[in-house]
């Protein structure tokens, strides 16, 4: 073994004691090989200008968002030194651990969680090298009789980012791609139900970043995040930017915080099929899309509106391709367990809230809820309901899917309308009628549009496209990626290097 060797892995055992102890002071940072650049995009100034004691060996994880922000501010500015050369590694190393690490890591998130499934959990994690990295940033300019400008894709610094319970690791993952991608740092603050795991692959994605680029702390967590947490992060002075994944409730806090944010936010995917789509198709893409992790994904089918002449063939189709209907009274036992009625609510209709101790549980958990046993393998539920029941009207997250009767198409187009509830997510049609698809398409103003495919074709899995696990729809930045976590600046040269 050669000298460089022992010497790297005295330091990786130092670190990991060290790790361990909860951070130490005689831990030695990577001597840099340049002089330090001093940052010019943020204002925030970080107490010191090398790696501060209390940030050594944590490999990005801290106790506080403070602390956290600190250490990433640090590490931007250790990026910004290396350059884009050292982007590319960080890139490689989180597509490759994850493809690496997808059985162990999804068996992890699942046990932590507690929702998904294991195979669609692992799957998830094999597919982060379909998000974009830093070949997406690349300069526009202009020429002309006035010389040249250059416009180029730059760093905030440091953003802060909130990930959802429902794909922790892939989320979390994702967005270091696109973040890092275009040179900055990040802080995480999880979803509780899903942090440990987040800690856990912050930790290691920071060995392996530390030991490859010599950058400490680039991908920073806070290892209990609360509410509080939450409102330090976004308060944080080194934070410029905050990317946000999950509900409502996430989004409206975001928005409210004064920071900029680039919100993914919650939907409710309407899929409408009419009687020129081929049946067979439509079936297999809506079970495919609502059984995937349990119906998880924010873009999942969530609710099927079919054309009254086509009703019946489809739920047969769903059927033959391995769905099972339930009848009436089963559907009514699998709503009283699925949601609490709450009184008020503007017109003092009860209000339907989801149960969530059946999110994201597997078929044969829904089964015995609703009074009934399925083969093994079954991937989804689904019963015939109107469009007022409650499994179409709020996003469930659970393998089953209503299917709504409705007797034209601009009464199948109204309705998905409504159910969507104008978060302007995601939407499916299964047709062949130009017409029919163009009237959906700009009547549900969403982000995603799907044609004939399940609702993963729309994030390039079967259709083409590049993935990530935030799609910002309030926000509008849509599928994020690199160019959507940069700031543009522009470089003008007065009357001269235009070369014809
Ligand atoms: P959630 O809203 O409960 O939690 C998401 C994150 O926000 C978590 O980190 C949580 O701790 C935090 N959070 C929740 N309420 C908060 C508040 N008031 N203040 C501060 N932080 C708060 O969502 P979830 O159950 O983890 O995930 C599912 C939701 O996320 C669904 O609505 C789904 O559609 C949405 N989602 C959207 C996308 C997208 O790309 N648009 C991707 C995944 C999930």
């Amino acid at each position: 073994m050669s000298s460089q060797m022992n010497e790297t892995l005295i330091r990786e055992v130092i670190q990991e004691v060290l790790g361990k102890l909860g951070g130490g002071s005689s831990q030695a940072p990577a001597a840099p090989s340049t002089p330090p650049v001093v940052a010019s995009s943020p204002s925030y100034a970080p107490p010191s200008c090398g790696v501060s004691s209390s940030s050594k060996g944590r490999h990005g994880v801290f106790e506080t968002a403070a602390q956290a922000c600190e250490a990433a501010q640090q590490g931007f500015l250790q990026l910004q030194k290396k350059g884009i050369e050292a982007r590319r590694q960080v890139e490689r190393i989180v597509k490759t651990m994850c493809e690496d690490r997808a059985n162990e890591w999804g068996k992890i998130e699942l046990e932590e969680s507690k929702i998904g499934r294991l195979d669609h959990k692992i799957g998830k994690l094999q597919i982060i090298g379909l998000v974009p990295g830093v070949d997406w940033i690349r300069p526009d300019g202009r020429s002309g009789d006035h010389g040249i400008t250059l416009e180029e894709y730059t760093p905030f610094g440091v953003v802060g980012a909130i990930t959802p319970s429902t794909h922790s690791i892939p989320t979390l993952a994702g967005n270091i791609v696109n973040i890092v991608a275009a040179g900055n740092a990040v802080v995480f603050n999880a979803h509780p139900a899903a942090s440990r795991c987040a800690a856990m692959a912050v930790r290691e994605f920071n060995k392996a970043i530390e030991h490859e680029t010599g950058i400490q702390n680039l991908v920073c967590i806070i290892e209990e995040p609360t509410l509080e947490s939450f409102k330090e992060l976004c308060s944080h002075e080194a934070v410029r930017l905050l990317c946000v994944t999950g509900g409502p409730g996430v989004v409206k806090a975001a928005m409210q915080t004064g920071k900029r944010a680039i919100c993914a936010g919650p939907g409710n995917p309407p899929v409408l099929v009419d009687d020129t789509a081929c049946m067979k198709r439509a079936a297999e893409s809506i079970i495919q899309g609502a059984a995937f992790d349990n119906n998880l994904l924010c873009i999942g089918e969530k609710e099927v509106f079919a054309l009254e002449n086509i009703a019946d063939e489809l739920m047969g189709a769903m059927e033959k391709a391995g769905a099972v209907r339930l009848n009436a009274a089963q559907l009514d036992q699998l709503t009283q367990a699925a949601f609490t009625f709450k009184e008020g609510q503007g017109a003092g209709c009860p209000h339907a809230v989801v149960n969530k101790d059946l999110i994201g549980k597997d078929v044969s958990v829904l089964a015995q809820a609703a009074g009934l046993r399925v083969p093994d393998g079954t991937e989804l539920l689904f019963a015939e309901t109107d469009a007022s029941h409650p499994f179409v009207d709020e996003e469930q997250m659970m393998p089953f899917i209503p299917i709504v009767r409705v007797p034209s198409i601009e009464a199948g187009i109204e309705e998905s309308l409504k159910a969507e509830h104008q978060y302007k997510h995601t939407s499916i049609i299964h047709s062949h009628d130009v017409n029919h698809m163009t009237a959906m398409a700009r009547a549900l103003d969403t982000t995603l549009f799907i044609k004939n495919g399940p609702c993963m074709a729309g994030l390039g899995l079967g259709g083409e496209g590049y993935l990530s696990f935030s799609i910002a729809t309030p926000t509008g930045e849509g599928v994020t990626n690199p160019r959507t976590f940069t700031r543009v600046r522009r470089c003008v040269m007065v009357d001269n290097l235009r070369i014809y």
